[in-house]
C-alpha cells in the first residue's frame, strides 16, 4: 500500500519514517510513503502557498491551485472525472472531519493508495475538499497547528494492520478497539492473548519482569500459569478499565452473561 503526503513541511516526516515498525515495513516494501512539497507546485518567486481569507477574519488559507497541481502530479483528477479509480482515496486532514477510529484505520488499510492533504494556518480552501477529497478526517476534538501530525497518526494506525507488518499477526486483532470477537464464550484454549475476545473493550494491563518493582507486585494470578484464571482476570481488568476510562464503549461492546455479572459487581463496589 502507498501513502502520498502533501505538505509544506516535508522535513517533518523524517523521524517518523526512520523508526520502529514503519522503518521496517518501508525497508521490506510492505508500505511506501511519498512526500510531496507543496511549495514545488507554486510559480511565484516567494513560492506562496497561502492567501488571505475571503470575507475577512483571522489568519491565512492554503490556496487551491498548488494543491490541485500537486494532486495532478500524482495523476489525481477532480472526483467527478475519477469515477473509475478504485483503491485510491484523497483524504483531507481537518479538525472538522469525521472522527478517525480503529474502524476507519481498518477501512484505510484495505486501499491501494491514500493521499493525505495536510492543512496549515486556518485550513485549506474548501474547494479542494469539494472537488478532490473522498473523506475529511479528524484525529480528535482538538486543534493542531497542522495536518502533518494527523497524517502521521493515520499512516501509523493503518500500516500496522497490513499483512506482514507486525511480527505477530494476532497482535493487532486482540487489542483495544480490535475487531469485535464473536468467540468470547467458545474459545477457551491456549494462553490468553492480548485483548483476547475483546468485543470492543479496552485492553487489559500488561506486566513484564521483575515480579516486584518499587514495592509493587505483579498480580498473583498472572504468575501461576492457570490459563482459565488468567483469562478471567484479564477480562475483569478490561471491564474495570473500560468502565473507569471509557464507559461510552460499554454500550456497543459484545458482553457475555458472565461479563454483565462482573460489571454489576464492579459497579456495586463503586457505589
Ligand atoms: N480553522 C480550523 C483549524 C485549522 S488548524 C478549525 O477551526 O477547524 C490547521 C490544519 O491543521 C488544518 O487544516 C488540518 O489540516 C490540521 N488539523 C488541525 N486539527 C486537526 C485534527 N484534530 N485532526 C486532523 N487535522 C487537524
Amino acid at each position: 500500500m502507498r501513502f502520498e503526503i502533501v505538505t509544506i513541511f516535508p522535513g517533518f516526516f523524517t523521524g517518523f519514517l526512520e523508526n520502529g515498525i514503519l522503518r521496517r515495513a518501508l525497508a521490506e516494501g510492505l508500505v511506501e510513503v511519498g512526500i510531496h512539497d507543496l511549495r514545488a507546485f507554486t510559480h511565484d518567486r516567494h513560492r506562496t502557498v497561502d492567501d488571505r481569507p475571503f470575507g475577512g477574519g483571522e489568519g491565512m488559507v492554503l490556496k487551491p491551485q498548488p494543491i490541485a497541481e500537486a494532486l495532478a502530479s500524482l495523476g489525481i483528477e477532480p472526483r467527478a472525472e475519477r469515477a473509475g479509480t478504485v483503491g485510491t482515496r484523497v483524504v483531507l486532514m481537518s479538525a472538522q472531519g469525521r472522527p478517525f477510529t480503529q474502524a476507519v484505520a481498518r477501512e484505510i488499510a484495505t486501499l491501494d493508495r491514500v493521499v493525505l492533504l495536510c492543512g496549515r494556518y486556518e485550513g485549506v480552501d474548501e474547494r479542494i475538499n469539494t472537488l478532490y477529497c473522498d473523506m475529511e478526517l479528524s484525529i480528535g476534538d482538538y486543534v493542531l497547528s497542522g495536518g502533518e501530525l494527523a497524517a502521521a497518526v493515520v499512516i501509523d494506525a493503518a500500516m500496522r494492520l497490513l499483512a506482514g507488518v507486525l511480527g505477530n499477526e494476532a497482535s493487532s486483532e486482540f487489542e483495544s478497539f480490535g475487531a469485535a470477537d464473536a468467540s468470547i464464550t467458545t474459545d477457551t484454549e491456549g494462553v490468553p492473548r492480548s485483548q483476547h475476545g475483546a468485543g470492543g473493550l479496552l485492553d487489559y494491563p500488561h506486566y513484564t519482569r521483575p515480579a516486584e518493582f518499587q514495592g509493587v507486585q505483579v498480580p498473583e494470578t498472572l504468575l501461576n500459569g492457570d490459563h482459565l484464571a488468567i483469562r478471567r482476570w484479564r477480562r475483569e481488568q478490561q471491564l474495570r478499565k473500560t468502565l473507569a476510562n471509557r464507559p461510552d464503549l460499554l454500550r456497543d461492546a459484545t458482553l457475555s452473561k458472565e461479563d454483565r455479572k462482573l460489571l454489576g459487581e464492579i459497579r456495586q463496589e463503586g457505589a
